[in-house]
């Protein structure tokens, strides 16, 4: 098994990630979280608010409907734009992207060119396609009792115009002091041709955005400020290893249509190295064209000189799921303690979704038993994250621990009625040693 196919198997056994709508056969690229899965995430997504949001004066929240008016995706260039290039298999009638299928090839590849690389169908093999054609990846739906052109409406394929809609709202309300960010975390949802790798490539995800607003001259002040903390954010708070993240400064053709600049920050994924985030210097598009299609100012007005102007963006956006896989493929490894193979996730303490177990050595024992839940309530109040485990035997028990993650196993055995002392032992180093309870 490869790598990719360890953890995919890791995070079905121990509930952190199910295939979507699994008891039915599946639901293509959807994928729930299970128990330790949520855990894992919202622990992810409360460190990024928290870092971002609560401990920074600049910054503050939102939180949009995922249905919006239309016209939100007419002027963000999403209707006309927001395209793959799709082909279809006469033979068997396999949807694919054509540029993935042609090595080395944009999404603007056109017909002609696809054609000519002559390949042949991943499904069938034959070589029979249709032209290449342009597939708009919003999810449509219609909002109402009638169902026609004037009641179509979308899920938003990103959260940055659920930001850049209340940017008025915001101004009039508080009147921040510029520079200022508006960040905000949600569901996005894509109609992606083929979803693949695990939650890498999938339809719904959620996705963790700030448009941090400035003025137009000062935007590369700013985006070296997002560039310097976001490396930051990953290494020191998500505990990401410095060497798995690359910087990946994108061509003007590689760019989306509306940014002038932008980083990627790729990460080595056990498939290879993948986007796990993006910076984009945005200018004034988005603001500009809601003024335009509003018909209402966008301007700021600056505190102290007067001046009204269309500030210029800069754009951090993360996928919550590419940022939970990064985690998990940081984490996983397997090493041999003592002769016996194991497998376990290295997980950041503030991330884990446990940061205790605490188990009696013994579980047919009641005065073990009893102190052991002592133990076990004195941390759940104090650490919250804490399990109670006392399945099969010692060692079950610890690599149960291990896989999912958990730094410290607390064992209550014999001594621990005299001593008061409980055995410690770390998931890392699998080292065991003697804490008193007090301490703990
Ligand atoms: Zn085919």
């Amino acid at each position: 098994m490869s790598k990719l196919e360890d953890i995919v198997s890791l995070c079905k056994r121990r509930g952190f990630i199910f295939p979507g709508s699994d008891v039915y056969g599946g639901m293509a690229g959807t994928w729930d979280f299970g128990p330790l899965g949520v855990s894992l995430k919202r622990n992810i997504m409360q460190e990024w608010w928290s870092f971002w949001v609560d401990k920074r004066d600049d910054m503050y929240g939102v939180d949009a409907a995922i249905i919006m008016n239309p016209r939100t995706w007419r002027a963000s260039g999403h209707v006309d734009t927001f395209n793959d290039p799709l082909v279809e298999c006469k033979e068997c009638h396999g949807r694919f992207r054509a540029d993935k299928l042609v090595g080395g090839a944009t999404e603007s590849i056109t017909t002609e060119a696809f054609l000519a690389a002559k390949v042949k169908c991943p499904t069938c093999g034959k070589e029979n396609w249709s032209d290449v054609r342009k597939f708009n990846m919003m999810f449509e739906t219609h909002v109402g009792a009638v169902s026609d052109e004037t009641s179509i409406a979308y899920l938003r394929p990103e959260t940055a115009q659920g930001i850049f809609t209340n940017f008025r709202n915001v101004v009039d309300t508080i009147y921040p002091d510029m520079p200022f960010g508006l960040a905000q975390q949600g569901k996005a949802f894509r109609n992606e041709i083929s979803p693949r790798d695990f939650i890498l490539r999938d339809r719904e995800c959620s996705q963790m955005e700030i448009e941090y607003f400035v003025k137009p001259d000062e935007w590369e002040k700013a985006f070296e400020m997002m560039r310097v903390e976001h490396l930051k954010f990953l290494e020191k708070v998500i505990g990401l290893p410095a060497e798995m993240l690359h910087e990946l400064d994108v061509s003007a053709e590689d760019r989306a249509h509306y940014s002038k600049k932008t980083i990627d920050i790729m990460f080595d994924y056990p498939n290879g190295e993948e986007e796990l985030m993006g910076l984009a210097y945005r200018t004034d598009f988005d603001l500009g064209n809601i003024q335009r299609e509003s018909g209402k100012s966008m301007e700021y007005r600056d505190k102290s000189t007067g001046e009204a102007f269309v500030p210029h963006v800069i754009e951090p956006s993360i996928g919550v799921e590419r940022l939970v896989m990064a985690v998990l493929s940081a984490a996983y490894c397997e090493d041999e303690i003592n002769g016996e193979k194991r497998t376990v996730l290295k997980l950041p303490e503030n991330l884990a979704p446990y940061k205790f177990c605490v188990s009696p050595l013994l579980k047919n024992k009641p005065e073990l038993v009893e102190k052991a839940r002592e133990v076990y309530e004195k941390l759940k109040d104090k650490y919250t994250f804490v399990t109670w485990d006392d399945s099969g035997n010692i060692g079950k028990r610890y690599r149960k621990q291990d896989e999912i993650g958990t730094p410290k196993c607390v064992v209550v055995d014999f001594d621990s009625l005299e001593d008061d002392s409980v055995t410690v032992r770390d998931r890392d180093t699998t080292e065991q040693v003697r804490v008193k309870i007090a301490e703990l």
